[in-house]
Formats: structure tokens, sequence, C-alpha cells
């Protein structure tokens, strides 16, 4: 396993992305430059992509100072990114790849990423994969001229922390750390945990009395309900059949007074039609009497006309009697007077059965003839007028003859009128009143009356009578209304009394009545129970005020108690095993530390042959103090020389010494490769070539990186890169063996 290759980018005054690649066959490699061009970034580099996270280790105040920071021509930049290519081909990395690469990368604002083989991952998984390769923590891949000063300062804990760090021991400082720290905190725990048990102890007696008194409470409470709703429910069957029986009567109830008032009804109607009825019979009783009357009037129009007839049948019969005598006097007379005439005889007009009218007539008439005579004999004419007194005689008789027929038609023709008005009038009274008729239309109609007013009178008993029927189906509908209206009153109470019932079952008790069902039956007497409910009642009275969280708060806190107490015995277990745990830390370190120390002794002391060309040096804990806190004596003997401090060698001599140490430290912790960074520094021309072969030597199995200012070291180097600054600020890496070689 060996390194390929480092690229940086972002990193330092790496702005650029550079890579220096590590060939296989370069077991040395020299990085040289200039002061400040970038040298030792190159280690910082390595040592950040390894998961260093200390500014001070990587020379920055901040980690995030490690990012590039710009120049007076170029910007800062946001990223840094290093990577390290191994070859894994010997498979000492534990992953089936034969090259891997790691790759820390990091923002200014934000965490580091890391990557294998660019896959994302957690430094851990870096930390694991390079376990067991000697690049994990506490090895020697990295070698400073701060941690040679450190070897040979005069201050005890700087030398011993590089012995330590060699002997692993930083982990178990870590470690005993954490252990007291932990230690600590735990008996501060303790401390706070027995504070918190007196007290929660205390509080637990004062709960107790609260519990005991709640949990009486519940059970009393419990039986009262019990008691209650057992009472409850009884009351509740009761009153349900109760209403059952109730709830029928009423409909039984409703139902017969419903057919009281279809009844009511029925009869009702009937009264209607009846009075309809005799409404109709009052109206034909009343179109009767009209009739009736009307009948009479006609009745008395008829009489009065047939008296009137029968008194003009009287009158026309004597006015016929007399006309009749009047006309056979008349015949006498027309015949006296013809038998006068025929006797020639003056007629005599007294004689005439004339009335005096007529016979004034008549003697006018005998005055015309004379004066008629008298005029006829002036004009000469006297033989007329003798004829003319003869012929007036004639005209006498005549005239009266004439003025007796007359009369006598007259009187014919009265007698005919007369006649024909008495036949008239006969008929007619005859028409008037045919007998007996006129009193049956009365007498009918007077049955008729009697008829209706009798049916009358049977439809107004009728209609009293439903009358009467009515009202007592009103009494009776009253009757069966009071009654009904009892049960319904009756049935509101018993709906009162479940409301109340269910009021109660459902604030005292979260209950429904439904529910019920589910629940026991009381199993003592009623008044047994109600006493017990009133017993218990007043107990719960004489017991209040209660808490009842008290129980649930007894419960967790007798619980809080007993968990206390085990956190107290764990916290106690665990005191004791970060006490054994610090004890055997401390023996194991100790351990740890003079077997390193022992092994660093002989391996030192061999380097240190090797580097002053013999004599022999050793490493020692000062005795009689805890291994732990013993200061490190480092003595060396030069060949030819007698034992001496580090402190009597000259600078270079003491400088050579250190970097032996540094030499042995790398022997005991070997890593797949080292870094040096001008450890070389303060050694003179002999030195530096004892330095340089034991590179040499070393390099056989680490493969070095070696920063130098040395002409000597960097000819022992397979590969020479040098950094420069052409820009300034920013680095940049040229291989020189290949300059040289193109030179
Ligand atoms: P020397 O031979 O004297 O030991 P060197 O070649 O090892 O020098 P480094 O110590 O590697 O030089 O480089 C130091 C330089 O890096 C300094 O000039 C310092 O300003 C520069 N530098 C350090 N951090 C950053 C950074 N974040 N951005 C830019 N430059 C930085």
């Amino acid at each position: 396993m060996f390194l390929k290759s480092l690229t940086l980018r972002g990193f330092k005054t790496f702005a650029e992305g550079t890579e220096i690649e590590f060939g296989p066959d370069a077991r040395i490699t020299a990085v040289v430059g200039p002061n400040g061009c970038g040298k030792s970034n190159v280690l910082d580099a390595t040592r950040w992509v390894l998961g260093e996270d200390n500014p001070r280790h990587l020379r920055v105040a901040a980690l995030s100072d490690i990012i590039f920071a710009g120049t007076a021509r170029r910007k800062p930049l946001s990223l840094a990114e290093i990577s390290l290519l191994f070859d894994n081909s010997s498979g000492k990395l534990p992953v089936p790849f034969s090259e891997v690469s790691i790759k820390r990368r990091t923002f200014r604002e934000g965490e580091s990423e890391f990557f294998i083989n660019k896959n994302l991952c957690r430094l851990k998984d870096i930390k694991d994969l390079l376990l067991d390769t000697g690049l994990g923590e506490g090895t020697y891949s990295i070698m400073t001229q701060g941690q040679v000063d450190a070897i040979l300062s005069s201050k005890g804990e700087e030398r011993r922390a590089v012995f330590e760090e060699a002997a692993g021991i930083n982990k178990y400082k870590t470690r005993k750390l954490n252990a007291e720290k932990k230690l600590i905190a735990a008996e501060q725990n303790l401390l706070r945990i027995n504070d918190l048990k007196v007290e929660v102890g205390e509080h637990l007696i004062n709960l107790e009395d609260q519990a005991r008194r709640a949990r009486e409470y519940l059970q009393v409470q419990g039986r009262v309900k019990e008691l209650e709703v057992g009472l409850i429910k009884k009351l509740a069957g009761s009153l349900l059949e109760k209403r059952c029986q109730l709830e029928a009567e009423l409909s039984q109830a409703r139902a017969a007074a419903a057919a009281e008032v279809a009844a009511e009804q029925q009869s009702e109607a009937a009264v209607i039609t009846l009075k309809e009825q005799l409404r109709g019979l009052e109206a034909e009783l009343e179109e009767q009497a009209v009739k009736l009357d009307a009948e009479k009037d006609r009745l008395r129009d008829a009489e009065l006309n047939r008296r009137f007839i029968e008194s003009e049948i009287s009158r026309e019969e004597n006015q016929l009697a007399s006309l009749e005598a009047k006309q056979s006097e008349l015949q006498q007379k027309i015949a006296e007077l013809k038998t006068q005439q025929a006797s020639g005889a003056d007629p005599a007009a007294d004689d005439l059965p004339l009335g005096g009218a007529i016979q004034q007539l008549i003697a006018d008439a005998h005055q015309a003839m004379s004066l008629l005579s008298a005029v006829i004999a002036y004009f000469g004419q006297e033989s007329s007028f003798q004829l003319v007194g003869r012929q007036d005689l004639e005209a006498t008789y005549s005239l009266q003859n004439q003025l007796l027929s007359d009369e006598l038609n007259r009187t014919s023709t009265e007698l005919e009128r007369i006649r024909f008005g008495l036949q008239a009038h006969r008929s007619e009274i005859t028409a008037i009143s045919p007998a007996g008729q006129p009193e049956q239309a009365k007498s009918a109609l007077q049955d008729r009356i009697g008829q209706l007013k009798g049916e009358r009178e049977q439809l107004g008993r009728q209609v009293a009578e439903l009358e009467e029927g009515i009202r007592q189906r009103e009494r009776a509908e009253r009757a069966k209304g009071e009654a009904t209206a009892a049960l319904e009153i009756q049935l509101a109470k018993i709906e009162g009394e479940m409301l109340g019932l269910t009021e109660k079952l459902s604030g005292e008790y979260s209950l429904t009545l439904p529910e019920l069902e589910t629940l026991p039956d009381l199993t003592i007497a009623v008044g047994k129970a109600r006493t017990d409910v009133e017993e218990g009642k007043r107990r719960l009275r004489s017991l209040e005020p209660v808490n009842l969280l008290a129980i649930e708060e007894f419960d967790k806190t007798r619980e809080r108690l007993s968990f206390i107490d085990a956190q107290l015995s764990d916290l106690g277990a665990a005191r004791e095993n970060l006490k054994n745990l610090i004890v055997e830390l401390d023996q194991r370190a100790e351990e740890n530390f003079v077997r390193t120390m022992e092994q660093l002794s002989i391996i030192f002391s061999e380097t240190f042959a090797k580097l002053f060309a013999g004599g022999e040096a050793r490493i020692n804990l000062t005795p009689g103090v805890s291994v732990l806190e013993a200061d490190i004596e480092i003595s060396v003997r030069p060949s030819g020389r007698r034992w001496l401090p580090l402190t009597l060698l000259s600078g270079g001599e003491r400088s050579l010494s250190a970097i032996a140490i540094l030499f042995s430290l790398m022997k005991i912790r070997p890593s797949p490769f080292c870094f040096l960074d001008e450890v070389d520094a303060a050694l003179d021309e002999a030195n530096i070539g004892r330095f340089a072969n034991m590179l040499k030597d070393f390099s056989a199995t680490t493969q070095i990186i070696v920063i130098t200012h040395n002409k000597r070291t960097m000819a022992v180097a397979d590969n020479i890169y040098g950094v420069t600054m052409e820009e300034p600020g920013i680095s940049k890496v040229i291989s020189m063996k290949l300059t040289e070689a193109a030179v």
C-alpha cells in the first residue's frame, strides 16, 4: 500500500487544482521551495484529509480558514477539497478496490463532507478504513520540527505528550477524563436524586392518607351508585309497566270517546235531517193553511156569488112574470085595436095601453095630420083633404097598432133577454155550487193540515228525543274526556317521573335508561337499599373534600419513588463502575506507557547508535513517582563518552537525538507513509548525512515525503517537487526531476 497522489483544490495557498504524484518507485519524495511558498500547507492538507479537526494542528485560527482566502488579484474561494489516492493492490485497506481515494471537502459555512472512492461517507468510516494501516490516530505518519522541539523542550509535559501519544495514553486519558466527568455528574445526580427521594417520600406520605380517603370515597360512591341505579331500575320498571297500562287504557278511552263523538255526530246529522224534514213540514203546513184560507175565501166568494145570482134569478123571474103579463095585455090591445079599426070608431088614445108619452105621441101625430090637411086645402086641393081625413084615421090606427106592436116586440125582446139571463144565472148557479163539493175540498185541506200537524208533532218528538240523546252523549263524552284527561295527567306524571329518573341517571351516573337493562337488579329489599344509600351519602359527605386524583398521584409517586430508587442504585452502580474504570484505565495506561517506553528505550538506543555511529541511549521514567506523572529522562552515551542528559549535548546533537527518538517512535508505530517537515533544519553537514542514510533505511518500509531546504536530504530523494509562488499567494507545484530532465 502506498500513496499514489495528493490532490489539492482551494486549500490555503493552493487556489488552483494541484496534483502531486508519488510513483511506486519514489520511496523518498522531497518537497522543496522558498520560505512561505506553501510547502507545509501540503502537510496540513494531508493531516486535514486524514480527519484532523484541531485548528492549532492545522495552523489556522478557525477551521474555515483552510479555504483559500484570496489575494490582491484573486477572489476568495468557498470550497476546499483534498484527496489522497492509495494503491491498494496489497489489499491492506479492507475494501475490494486496487485504488482507494479518500476525499474531504468543506464549504465556508458548512460541515465537512467525506468520500471513499467518491461515495459520501462519515469521518468514522475513513478512520475505520485506516485503523490498521498505521495512518490512524497516535501514529507517526507526520513528523514536524515542532515535535523535535517538543522532545527537546525543558517542559516535562511537552515531552511527555510526544511519548504518551506513542503509547496511546491520550486515548486512555480522554477516556479517563470522560469517566471522571461522568463520575462527577453521577455524584451530583446521586445527591440531587437523594434530595428528590426525600421530597418524593414526604409527598408520598401525604398522598397515602388522601389516597386512602379517595379509595374509600370511590368504594362508597360505587356502592351508592349500584344501589341507586338498582332502585332507579326497579322504579323505572314499575313506571314503565304503569305507563304501558295507562297507554292501553288511554287508547281505549280515546277510542270510546271517538266512538261517542262519531255517534253524536251521527245523531246531530239525524237531527239536522229531521229538522230539515220538520222545516219541510212547516212549509207544507203553511202552504196548506194558505190554500185553506184561499179555499175559504173562494167558498165565501162563491156563496156571495151564489146569493147574488139567486137574487138576480128571483129578480129576473119577477121581471119575466110582469113582462109576460104586459105581453099578453099588449096582444089583447092590438086585437081590440084591430077590432075598433074594423069598426071605424075613433081610436081612443086613452084606451091605448100606452104610456103617457105614447099617448102624447099619438096626440101630436093627430095634430100634425090636421095641420097637413089645412095646408093642402089652402092650395086648392079640398077633395084631397077629405081624403086626408080618412086616411088620417087609418094612419092613427096603424100608428097605434104600430106602437102597440113595437111595444109588444120590445116586451118580447126584453122577455127573451130576461129569460136568457135567467137561464144563464141558473146554469151558473149550478156550476158554482154543485152540492156539497166546496166543503169537501176544505175538509180535505183541513185533513191534510191535521195530518201534517201530526207528522210535525211526531218529528218534533223525534228531534227532542235525538237532542236529548245528543245531550246525554255530550255528557257521556264529557265524562269520557275527563277520564281521558285524567289518564293523560297520570301518564304525564309518569313521563315526568321517568324524565326525572333519566336526568338523575345521566347527570349523576352518565347512564341512559336502556343501559340500565344491562345492569344488575337490586339484590336487597328496597327499604334496606334506601337506608344504605342514605348512609352511604352521609359517609361520602363526611369524607369530602376528597382529592380523587390522589389515588393516581399516589400510585405515580410510589412508582416514581421506586424509579428513583432504581435510578439511585443504577447511579451507585455506575459510580462504582466509573471508579473501577478509572482505576482500570490508569492501570492500562501505566502498563502501556511502561511497555512502550521500555520498547522505545531499546529501539532508541539502536537508532541512536546508528545515527551517532556508536554509543547508546535510554529513556527512563523518574522513579518514585506514579508512572503517568513521572518525568521522562532521556540519557545518551555517545561513543566513547559517558552518560549524559540530552540537555548537555550540542544543539545539532540534540536535534539528531530527537530525530532518533522520532524514528524510534516510527518504528514502534509504523505507517505506510511518513511526512517529515523540516526536521533536518538544525543538523550540520555530518549529521545531515547520517539523517539522510536513516531516511534511506526507513524508505525501505515506509514511503517518505520530506519537506526540506537541505540539499543532502534532497539528494537521497527519488523525486523532488518544487513549490513556487510565481503569482503571489498562489502555490504551484512542479516536478524538479522532470524539470531537470527537460533542461
Ligand atoms: P517555510 O519554508 O517558511 O516553512 P512554507 O513553504 O512551509 O514556508 P507554508 O507555511 O506552507 O510555507 O505557507 C504559508 C503561507 O500560506 C503563508 O504565506 C500564508 O499566508 C498562506 N496561507 C495560509 N492560509 C491561507 C489561506 N487560507 N489562503 C491563502 N493563503 C494562506
